[in-house]
């Protein structure tokens, strides 16, 4: 019998089922109580230090509490104190990414997703490794910086081995100014001494999506293949921990099951990488089911609306107040204008989302036939660059933390010691002004700069502006890049 234990490694018992189905209660029992809600907000908002800003977060029953209110001034509120976090550790900065699709081969069977096995329409691709290296300096030649690679699971056609050959090759692609300094890896659950490896090969995160924390929808929507193993699945980022990878990223398909579950489920996952690990996760993504290939969303009565999927976002940012918080180029710029109000740290941009997308195809075209899902914003980087300017963002290229070994519970107390002015904020500079000067087109490299003048007023050491300043004059003078805190 599983007993509510977030310190205990097996599935059932972090992730239990009875306690998500109290907290629900719990959460409809006082989605009203107005003095439990104040005070629940209360601890959420972040507090001024001597050193910054510190958050104490929110456990699953408090966030639910939130996420189940409805009343529009409470939300507002939780809107509010989202946005105040994100500023208090995150600033205005906006990190970016892209996903490499390498493989959709897939012996698995999950029914929201065209690579499942039993698709046989859908071309099977597999990049060799020259293709590798021409999406990467395609990439590359955008302004990437840190990639997340994909891969269907498939021990015969994608073994471990040639993750890491794709790994190798994309830190050894060096095209004119370019690099690719941060491989985030979004692959199957797998065995420890896998994660050694990919630890060994250099990884940043390891990305692995829970998809639904339901374990009987789960088995429903994974049936066949080794996925079908909701324990083994959901125990995956432990095993990630124990083979020395120690930035995980979490998140969950939104759609699936019922959201309120999967919400209590999510920051119960997060409160056991805590309990155990010591460190949270470092990111959480948070995906909504989208059209594809085969795929209908609207078989999945589950959907949720832009103003639910606003509040989950917002709640999630209350409760996990230094875990990243990513959006993809499945929500339309209109959405992900929203969401980066409320807490979005992390968005991808220029995206293809299939295999071999990137090479060989100018920024309007779009291959469609192996795609993993409709992109909704469509967007070329520099679009996307431009646009974050425009709304007071700043697009950062920033991977310092990672190459400075500032990973785990090292990143999580830089984010905690309110240095972020004095390093982030410079890095994001920085990078920024790399990509201008490489990559951006007129219009954007303009407004970049303007934003650059003004925020690097905003660094508050004296010597840390200066050396911000030195080092943009030199990337705007000279090809010395990659300068970093
Ligand atoms: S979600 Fe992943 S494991 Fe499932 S079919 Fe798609 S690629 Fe394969
Ligand atoms: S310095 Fe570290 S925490 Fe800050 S933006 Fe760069 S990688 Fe992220």
């Amino acid at each position: 019998m599983a007993i509510y234990d977030p310190k205990s490694l097996r599935a059932e018992d972090f992730i239990n089922d009875e306690e998500i189905k109290a907290t629900l209660a719990y959460a409809e029992e006082n989605k009203n109580n107005l003095e439990l809600i104040n005070q629940i907000l209360e601890k959420a908002r972040p507090q001024k230090t001597a050193n910054g800003h510190v958050c104490a977060g929110l456990t699953h029953r408090e966030a639910s509490v939130l996420l189940a209110c409805d009343i529009p001034e409470i939300v507002e509120k939780i809107y509010k104190i989202a946005e105040e976090i994100k500023l208090a550790f995150y600033g205005n900065r906006i990190v970016l990414f892209a996903p490499l699709y390498l493989s959709n081969y897939c012996v698995n069977g999950c029914v929201y997703c065209p690579y499942h096995y039993k698709n046989k329409h859908i071309p099977r691709k597999k990049l060799t490794q020259e293709e590798v290296k021409a999406e990467v300096i395609a990439l590359q030649d955008m302004g990437h910086k840190r990639l997340a690679i994909e891969s269907g699971e498939d021990p015969v056609n994608n073994p471990i081995e040639y993750i890491l050959d794709c790994i190798k090759t994309i830190y050894s692609v060096h095209h004119k100014n370019g690099d690719i300094r941060r491989v985030n890896v979004n692959i199957a659950a797998t065995t420890v001494e896998n994660y050694k490896k990919l630890k060994e090969a250099g990884i940043g995160t390891y990305i692995l999506f829970q998809e639904t924390y339901h374990k009987e929808s789960y088995e429903k929507l994974h049936p066949t293949g080794p996925k079908h193993n909701y324990a083994y699945h959901t125990e995956a980022m432990d095993r990630a921990m124990e083979g020395g990878i120690d930035d995980v990223g979490l998140g969950v398909l939104f759609g699936l099951e019922l959201y309120k579950y999967e919400f209590a489920g999510l920051i119960m996952h997060a409160e056991h990488l805590e309990a155990v690990h010591g460190v949270g996760p470092h990111t959480i993504s948070v995906p909504r089911i989208k059209k594809a290939d085969d795929i209908d969303p609207n078989v999945f009565d589950n959907s949720i609306s832009d103003e639910i999927f606003a509040k989950i976002t917002a709640c999630i940012r209350l409760a996990v107040p230094y875990t990243g918080l990513i959006i993809s180029t499945r929500e339309s710029e209109k959405v992900r204008s929203k969401l980066l109000k409320l807490g979005v740290s992390q968005v991808s941009g220029g995206s293809r989302t299939s295999v071999g997308g990137y090479a060989g195809y100018t920024p309007e075209e779009r291959p469609h036939d192996t795609e993993q899902f409709d992109v909704s914003d469509q967007r070329s980087l520099d679009e996307v660059v431009r646009w974050l300017i425009n709304n007071g963002h700043i697009p950062s290229f920033c991977t310092a933390c990672y190459r400075e070994g500032r990973t785990g519970d090292r990143f999580m107390s830089l984010c905690k010691s309110g240095q972020i002015l004095n390093c982030c904020h410079p890095n994001a500079l920085m990078t920024l002004s790399e990509y201008l000067e490489d990559y951006a087109s007129k219009e954007t490299k303009e407004a970049g700069y303007k934003m650059i003048e003004e925020e690097l007023k905003k660094i508050p050491k004296d010597k840390v502006r200066q050396i911000a300043t030195d080092n943009i004059r030199d990337i705007r003078n000279s090809n010395r890049r990659d300068f970093r805190f």
